[in-house]
């Protein structure tokens, strides 16, 4: 349902599908059994936790025993980079210092606490990894290496080769794992034939509920649970289950898959006529790493560096009711660019430029895009620095 404000922030979180809503209400009224509980109850609430993990585990042309329920994208990329640490002898990570925090903060936990050894691989202005870098750096260790390279990069958008990337790790015995959290249920993802041993998913990105998510970890790669207890999830992941989370990501997903095709054609409209918008109005506008380019980016947002300077952009923009992601922390009214901005791009750039990333889903319209336009100009033509 729509209200004033126009949502452009589907890259940190997506409202809720309504088919979504009702199954979970459904179920909420009828099925409350602890899958745990051998009775009919149990065994009924079991049994939706099943059909859920059968039916991701098929669109991803993987097993069920594959597929672990986990409270998010955070968790699943935490139990992935803990567990094989401590439990597949991995003593050195190759990341990029353009990951998700959650990653970058469980790598250097690793390093300062379990003495794991990360190295970060390089990439250009545009953020494209340097896959030659990654070689060379795979060639001269003889540790046991884990590579985590995201899919796609909630910030910029740029959608990383992982099959390149996963045949790479391969030839040289190391594992990979790819946080997918702004890819899986945007995309149909074959995980069986692709080179990768671990990825994490997240249900608020493709418009299920929060606090559920999932982690794929290939059969056969000995990973072993971080959180322990009644041995859920195939002795994965303990904590009973959330059960009408895990439903209602199923029911996201499943929407997600079947739409796929009608989605991304619409999104992508939606992000081409904002690029047309934006290149016509401000010519001078950086479109941050592959953002403005379709083939190679995320069809859901756009990462901009305007050209003029206002810390307050953000702000602006809620106060009249559009919501964005500024693409950095707001400190004394300067805009102090997000880590990954400050490693892709200048400090010239970032000193004359104002950052923000506009995201989309299929809620929105044309008509959004001109009132956030209009918007934008409105704030653009009283900052001072906007010539
Ligand atoms: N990884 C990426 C690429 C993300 O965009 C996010 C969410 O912003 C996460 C991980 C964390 O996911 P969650 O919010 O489910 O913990």
């Amino acid at each position: 349902m729509k209200n004033q404000k126009i949502y452009l922030d589907n890259a940190a979180t997506t409202y809720m599908f309504p088919e979504v809503i009702d199954a979970m209400a459904e179920s909420m009224r009828h099925n409350f059994g602890n899958p745990s509980s051998t009775h009919f109850f149990g065994r009924d609430a079991k049994g939706i936790i099943e059909n859920v993990r059968k039916k991701i585990a098929s669109f991803c042309n993987v097993t069920s025993a594959e597929i672990v329920f986990t409270s998010c994208g955070t968790e699943s990329n935490n139990l992935i980079l803990r567990s094989s640490v401590d439990f597949l002898g991995v003593d050195r990570i190759i990341t990029s210092p353009i990951e998700h925090s959650c990653v970058m903060q469980t790598v250097d936990c690793l390093e300062q606490f379990k003495n794991v050894t990360i190295d970060y691989v390089q990439h250009n202005e545009k953020g494209e990894i340097d896959l030659d870098h990654l070689e060379s750096l795979l060639k001269h260790s003889d540790k046991k290496t884990l590579v985590s390279i995201m899919h796609a990069n909630n910030e910029i958008g740029n959608i990383n080769p992982i099959k390149q990337i996963g045949e790479i790790a391969h030839q040289y015995n190391a594992l990979y794992h790819s946080d997918m959290v702004q890819t899986l249920g945007h995309y149909i993802i074959d995980l069986e034939n692709l080179p990768v041993d671990f990825a994490s998913s997240s249900a608020h990105k493709f418009h299920g509920p929060k606090g559920v998510g999932f982690a794929y970890i290939k059969k056969g790669t000995g990973l072993k649970a971080q959180i322990t207890g009644g041995g859920q999830e195939r002795n994965m992941r303990s904590g009973t289950e959330n059960l009408h989370g895990v439903l209602g990501m199923g029911k996201a997903f499943e929407i997600s898959q079947r739409d796929y095709e009608k989605d991304r054609a619409y999104i992508t409209d939606l992000k081409q006529y904002a690029i047309n918008k934006i290149k016509e109005v401000f010519p001078e506008t950086i479109f941050n790493g592959k953002s403005d380019d379709l083939e190679n980016s995320l069809y859901t947002l756009i990462s901009l560096s305007l050209p003029f300077q206002n810390g307050m952009m953000g702000f602006e923009m809620d106060l009249r009711g559009i919501a964005v992601s500024q693409g950095s922390a707001c400190q004394s009214g300067a805009a102090k660019a997000s880590k990954v901005l400050s490693t892709i791009l200048s400090q010239e750039t970032i000193d004359h430029t104002t950052p923000m990333r506009v995201s989309f889903s299929i809620d929105n319209t044309k008509e959004e895009i001109d009132a956030f336009m209009d918007t934008l100009i409105e704030i653009a033509e009283k900052t001072p620095s906007f010539k």
